[in-house]
């Protein structure tokens, strides 16, 4: 009797405990809904920016940057009736978008159209472990205004590009968190004349920062930065390097100028391919700051016709002169071809996305489902696993049969790889009849390395490589992850 009345107090007592934990949870979801709500209120009457004098808080919060002869209360209240852009939350644009507010620019529009995830925190230091789902205009919208609730955040969770841009536009009548009369009158007005949203976006702010990733959303920003005259302040961070370039400013060049083609898309790496360390693309975001906060105080730019590349290995800053505005360029030459935005997507052949860029190379009977592929490994039947990523991410994660040989080792015809992968080839061979050929199947991060790898095996001679067939498994191992074994590291 005893032993069950403690065992009852006992689970009084955890049950007790239980509902403290959820109601906190509860109080603070409560308190993040409020602050969203506050936010909501903050922005559904954008106004025109003003600043007649500095108030007594002003001069205290901004007094160490007042102290500067080169701001001092000129530059502080241009800098208090600046409005700018931010075309991405993430890696670049939080550290932008922070220094920005806690400078005290007037208004941020903060654009993007991803979710926060796990692992966006190592270098998108505005979102937390709370705000994982949350969208990221939204998650550094709130973090901004705890920092400096002066500064207006409006967040724009919007993903840009031509085509769906007008269909956006239609869905929401009004931008989603600034929905006064006065917008949906100007949308309207939008609507009629076909112009895209980044289009109305750049010509409601001062100055816009281009903290994307890909290369369509580059030329639609710069596209969009030309059409407005407004100045677009670019920076990029990829493994360990960065770069940073004014666009559209003081004569210089606008992007078309430099580049006028888009490169051929299978050549670019972005981020979640390549790989990047948090404080090499903070250290661009926080530079990017530095321009956007001197062309707003009314100081000049260095970058309008250079660029400057940071070389994080070697801790190095290097400047380079970049060619001028060209007479020819389609968007801001002497006779534009580009008066109006385009389909950008088609335009470089990718999507203006930073994830699951999908290579089609291959035919469907080049390739294999996982599903496939797992009834091939249920079945025990003999084939070999060709693992074709670099060796960092196979000791990330690798299935146990693969072997690995990286795609950029095919592709240089590597004697050592080569010869190791014929040895594996007719040890397998041994094991099979004779007259069957050797099942090779392919396998990458995403399933676009192993199509490259296909083709390159498909065109290798050699008695050993001529008795293969072999096939691309569709999705690769983050499909395997998602679809067969959930066990398995996504990265
Ligand atoms: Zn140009």
């Amino acid at each position: 009797m005893d032993d069950d009345v403690l065992s009852l107090k006992k689970q009084l007592l955890e049950k007790d405990a239980e509902i403290a934990a959820l109601k906190n949870k509860l109080e603070q979801s409560q308190k993040e809904n409020s602050l969203l709500m506050d936010l909501q209120d903050q922005v559904s009457h954008l106004a025109h920016l003003q600043c007649t004098s500095l108030s007594n808080d002003a001069i205290m919060r901004y007094s160490r940057q007042l102290l500067l002869p080169e701001l001092g209360v000129r530059g502080q209240m241009n800098l208090l009736t600046t409005s700018v852009l931010v075309v991405g939350c993430g890696g670049l644009g939080c550290p932008l978008a922070l220094y920005l507010a806690a400078a005290g620019v007037g208004r941020l529009g903060l654009l993007d159209y991803d979710e926060v995830e796990l692992s966006n925190l190592h270098r998108q230091v505005l979102h937390t472990e709370r705000t994982q789902g949350l969208p990221k205009a939204y998650s550094a919208a709130q973090a901004l205004s705890r920092l400096n609730s002066t500064t207006q955040c409006v967040p724009y969770h919007l993903q840009l590009s031509s085509e769906n841009a007008l269909q956006l536009i239609q869905q929401y009548p009004f931008m989603l968190y600034c929905s006064d009369k006065y917008h949906l009158i100007v949308l309207s007005v939008v609507l009629s004349l076909n112009v895209c949203i980044l289009d109305y976006l750049c010509f409601m702010y001062d100055i816009v920062a281009d903290c994307s990733d890909n290369v369509p959303t580059r030329y639609l920003v710069n596209d969009a930065c030309v059409l407005s005259g407004k100045p677009l302040v670019s920076a990029s961070a990829l493994r360990m390097e960065g770069q940073l370039t004014v666009y559209n400013y003081n004569g210089g060049p606008c992007y078309r100028c430099l580049y006028p083609v888009p490169p051929p898309p299978e050549t670019v790496t972005n981020c979640s391919d390549g790989g990047v360390l948090g404080v090499v693309v903070g250290v661009m975001g926080c530079l990017q700051a530095l321009e956007v906060l001197k062309i707003a105080s009314g100081q000049k730019s260095s970058f309008g016709q250079q660029l400057l590349m940071f070389d994080a290995q070697d801790s190095r800053f290097r400047c380079i002169k970049l060619r001028a505005k060209q007479a020819g360029c389609v968007v801001c030459g002497e006779t534009p071809t580009v008066t109006e935005l385009q389909d950008y997507e088609s335009f470089c052949g990718s999507a203006a996305t930073d994830k699951c860029r999908r290579l089609n190379l291959l035919f469907a009977e080049q390739r294999v489902s996982v599903q496939e592929y797992k009834s091939v490994v249920d079945c025990s039947t003999p084939h070999l696993l060709l693992d074709v990523r670099p060796k960092v991410e196979v000791d990330i994660c690798h299935l146990p049969v693969s072997i690995n040989i990286p795609l950029a080792s095919l592709e240089d015809q590597n004697a050592d790889h080569i010869n190791f992968l014929k040895e594996k080839i007719s040890e397998l061979k041994l094991q099979m009849s004779s007259e069957l050929q050797v099942p090779v199947y392919v396998v990458c991060k995403l399933g676009n390395d192993s199509q490259k790898a296909v083709q390159l095996l498909e065109k290798m001679s050699g008695t050993e490589l001529e008795r293969i067939t072999v096939k691309d498994i569709i999705g690769g191992l983050m499909a395997w992850a998602n679809k067969i074994d959930p066990s398995f590291p996504k990265y």
